[in-house]
């Protein structure tokens, strides 16, 4: 019950409104010590309702500690990319739509003009990305030294995005905060625990254990692929596949991104694509289509991996293999969100065996490999990755099996008589 937590009837109102019944474990585990004013280091796997667990005690303090002077933001929630800050951005809004408390969202690849009126207006909770934040401090256009709250979410990825520097810088203009907070998907790497260790003192470390039924469903399995041709057939194949619905493409690199699309075009297959370096209009409207369900493939790199919080995708497929452990996780993290159900493909050469071994050490779980009878692996190299799989047969397959079996059977018995 959200009633537990001594939160104002406001809050309380805007969850009930949202359809939050009781909190998920991870709220369950951050919520009473944020309120405590403790820092915090947890560990939450994506889709698992983190937000709310720090938007929540945020507001509260917000609200028993009522601003007494206009001025800069009070809270300052920094997230790796721009879909996540607008999207912390918009739950913000909605857990403090009864109460005063105003939101605001800086982030790069927008008009400079268009901050203008969070940097002159009061704003209490301001999200942004560190990149453009950080040029409005040093233009004197923004204060930092007013946060009391400074939350880094994600923080293992704005690690992996490079922007250590940048969010050192930011952390030393926030020196008067009371309180800070990291998330990150996993707390494992050493690089995540030094960043941690500097801008966390005495930090209560919270992990979460989602129960089964927060903790996502994905099916996952692996189709041996001979090279990134081999790749592109098994891909067409699947997404014209039943039950292949919204669908997450993703490649390592931008090219490829665009080389899909247009492969995929020519196949009748209507994607939109989503990359780093797109204009945030054209990004957004491309996230609209597929939010709208107009189109059912989206093709992107990683970047799209973040902060989407779009729900019902029912598949993500790899068509490249991500290099490292924490990027497939939150690749396979966009589907089966929130206890439904999912599916994730991975479309695998066989020099990405290393990377399936580490996945499989991770996850404590084999990953099945399959075969799609008529696009079997060819080369030799692919042939040995691919012993034990189980192969999918088309119905006509199938019936064709089961009609040899019966022959060899009626064969058998008229052997014995
Ligand atoms: P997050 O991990 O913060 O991205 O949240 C994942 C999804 O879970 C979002 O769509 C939230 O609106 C939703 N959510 C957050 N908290 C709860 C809750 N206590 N009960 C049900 N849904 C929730």
């Amino acid at each position: 019950m959200f009633e537990q937590f001594d939160l104002d009837s406001e809050l309380l109102a805007s969850i009930k409104e949202l359809g939050y019944k009781k909190p998920t474990s991870i709220q369950d585990l951050v919520i009473p010590q944020a309120m405590k004013g403790n820092n915090i280091m947890a560990s939450a796997p994506t889709g698992t309702g983190k937000t709310a667990a720090f938007l929540l005690p945020i507001a509260q303090h917000l609200l028993d500690y009522p601003r007494t002077k206009p001025g800069f933001p009070r809270v300052l929630i920094l997230t790796p990319t721009r879909e996540l800050a607008i999207q912390i951005g918009a739950d913000s809004e909605q857990l403090t739509k009864l109460t005063n408390i105003k939101t605001g969202v800086i982030t790069g690849g927008v008009n400079y003009g268009s901050h203008t009126d969070i940097l002159t207006s009061t704003t209490d909770i301001l999200v942004a990305t560190p990149g453009r934040l950080l040029e409005y401090i040093e233009n004197e256009q923004f204060d930092a030294r007013e946060i009391e709250i400074l939350v880094l979410d994600e923080a293992d990825r704005m690690l992996d995005m490079g922007f250590v520097e940048t969010i050192n810088r930011i952390v030393a203009e926030a020196r008067w905060r009371k309180q800070t907070m990291l998330f990150s998907a996993t707390l494992e790497g050493a690089g995540v625990l030094r960043f941690a260790k500097e801008v966390l003192d005495e930090a209560v470390f919270l992990e979460s254990n989602p129960s089964r039924k927060e903790k996502a469903v994905i099916h996952q399995w692996m189709h041996i692929s001979d090279n990134s041709q081999h790749k592109l057939k098994l891909l067409v194949n699947l997404l014209k596949q039943e039950g292949v619905e919204r669908t997450v493409v993703f490649a390592n690199k931008r090219e490829t991104v665009q080389y899909l699309s247009g492969k995929l075009y020519a196949e009748e297959l209507p994607c939109v694509w989503l990359e780093g370096k797109m204009p945030q209009d054209k990004r957004n409207k491309a996230i609209e289509r597929f939010k709208s369900g107009e189109i059912k493939v989206l093709v992107a790199t990683d970047v799209a991996a973040r902060g989407l919080d779009i729900v019902n995708i029912t598949h993500v497929i790899n068509f490249d293999m991500p290099r490292k452990v924490d990027i497939y996780i939150h690749r396979i993290g966009r589907t089966g969100r929130a206890g439904n159900k999912g599916t994730a493909i991975s479309l695998v050469e066989a020099h990405d065996m290393a990377v399936i071994g580490k996945i499989e050490r991770y996850t404590k779980e084999r990953l099945s490999r399959r075969i799609i009878e008529e696009l079997r692996p060819q080369h030799k190299e692919s042939r040995v990755a691919n012993k034990k799989a189980k192969v999918k047969l088309s119905t006509a397959q199938k019936k064709a099996k089961v009609k040899k079996q019966a022959k060899k059977k009626t064969k058998k018995t008229k052997a014995k008589k």
